[in-house]
């Protein structure tokens, strides 16, 4: 009996620890300490778009997400026993409200819904998930095994002028909101985008500012460098970049130049690396480019054929791009983007900010959020120790995030309104 508990349990641990990709030709010590250090530390991810896919597909993040795709044919990256795996505290469930809201409207219902979803969640599963809005509240979730739900807003039109609304949403529970997407709007310009407003306008200010005095991080992923500079001039208290990685390893607009990264030391904010592989490898971002242009023809036509089959449009294309691939950066290059911006900026302002399930693929060796440890594995690989590991994994963010709330109780309440007051 007793050999069969023995061959139980050491079943259960092997395929608990098959849950995870071990890296090829790992070392299996460091592999193990990699995984010890990934339970023990305290572990925040800046971003995950699974959010999305909880409305629109409605998605149970209780239900297994491994080996299925997304409607539009992208693999799911997270669900609940993904999360467990990745060793992760607290997720930033992405209130991601797409910068078309600018023509159509609706920008704050969309946003709305998310948090509704985001709150649902949590509801159905509270064993495992627990809304948290602080970084006290993080804390205590490790303590109790569970994973926090943290959200923040994506596209700072979600709040449509009115800073009564940005008031509304921090009541919410709403921690972060990144300026823009990927469209210049009335008061912040987008990365990538024609400037709108030189920047941040006056009332992008106001809205530093009044985020500033309540306590919800500004978020600088996304916006023009000007803008990011702009942020660093007025904002009191830490910044984030929820999901950028290092210009100076691929000129992507959507990076963070060496400057800003300086500055950003200065501030006391944190700079939190994107795994996309386009963004992390200039030559997966020309590959996925040209690609994508070379196949728009054979895409058109197979988006004609399956007009009415969404699924056997996703599945086919998936088809085209296996048969097409192209050169995908491996894992190990986000940590050349974490040590990067540990030479730039200092271990204290680096972080960790995957865009699981925003983007249509992964660096090759990782699959979802479970795959987490790779990164642990890789610092280690390098010679980082246990304290500053634990530093990209968390503590930098907790730091800031106290800090912030720290600036937030220090200031009296305004009065400041919406732009059409502000503006004219
Ligand atoms: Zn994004």
């Amino acid at each position: 009996m007793k050999t069969i508990t023995a061959l139980l349990i050491t079943l259960t641990v092997s395929i608990v620890c098959f849950a995870q990709t071990m890296p090829k030709d790992a070392d299996p010590v460091l592999w193990q300490r990699a995984l010890r250090i990934q339970k023990r530390a305290i572990v925040i991810d800046g971003h995950n778009d699974i959010t999305s896919p909880m409305v629109d597909e409605d998605l149970d993040l209780a239900s297994s997400t491994r080996g299925k795709f997304h409607k539009d044919g992208d693999p799911f990256h997270t669900d609940i026993s993904r999360l467990k795996d990745g060793g992760v505290t607290a997720e930033f469930f992405a209130i991601y409200v797409s910068g078309s809201t600018l023509k159509t409207g609706g920008a704050m219902r969309r946003a709305m819904d998310l948090i509704d979803a985001t709150y649902r969640e949590a509801e159905r599963h509270p064993k495992d998930l627990s809304m948290c809005t602080t970084a006290a509240d993080i804390r205590r979730a490790k303590k109790q095994g569970k994973i926090c739900a943290l959200m923040g807003i994506e596209g700072g039109y979600a709040i449509e002028n009115s800073l009564y609304a940005l008031r509304d949403f921090y009541r919410l529970g709403v921690r972060y909101m990144t300026l823009t997407h990927n469209v210049s709007h009335d008061w912040a310009d987008a990365h990538g985008d024609v400037p709108k407003n030189n920047g941040l306008s006056d009332f992008g200010k106001e809205v530093v500012r009044e985020m500033n005095r309540l306590g919800m991080f500004v978020d600088i992923s996304h916006v023009s460098e000007k803008v990011m500079n702009d942020v660093l001039d007025v904002s009191t208290a830490p910044i984030i970049a929820s999901h950028s990685s290092a210009r100076a390893l691929n000129d992507h607009t959507r990076n963070v130049s060496d400057a800003v990264l300086r500055r950003v030391a200065k501030n006391g904010g944190v700079i939190m690396v994107n795994f996309y592989p386009s963004f992390l490898d200039g030559r997966t971002n020309k590959e996925e480019n040209e690609r994508a242009a070379r196949l728009k023809p054979q895409i058109d036509a197979l988006r004609a054929k399956f007009k009415d089959d969404p699924e056997g449009f996703a599945a086919a294309q998936r088809k085209l791009f296996a048969d097409n691939p192209i050169y995908v950066t491996p894992y190990t290059r986000i940590v050349d983007h974490i040590d990067h911006i540990r030479d730039v900026a200092g271990i204290d302002h680096v972080g960790i900010g995957s865009d699981f399930d925003g983007v249509p693929f992964l660096p090759a060796g990782m699959n979802g959020v479970e795959d987490l440890p790779l990164v642990t594995y890789e610092m280690l690989r390098r010679g980082y120790t246990e304290a500053q590991i634990r530093k990209v994994l968390g503590e930098n963010f907790l730091r800031a995030m106290t800090q912030m709330e720290k600036v937030a109780g220090n200031r009296q309440i305004s009065g400041q309104g919406s732009l059409k007051k502000l503006k004219k």
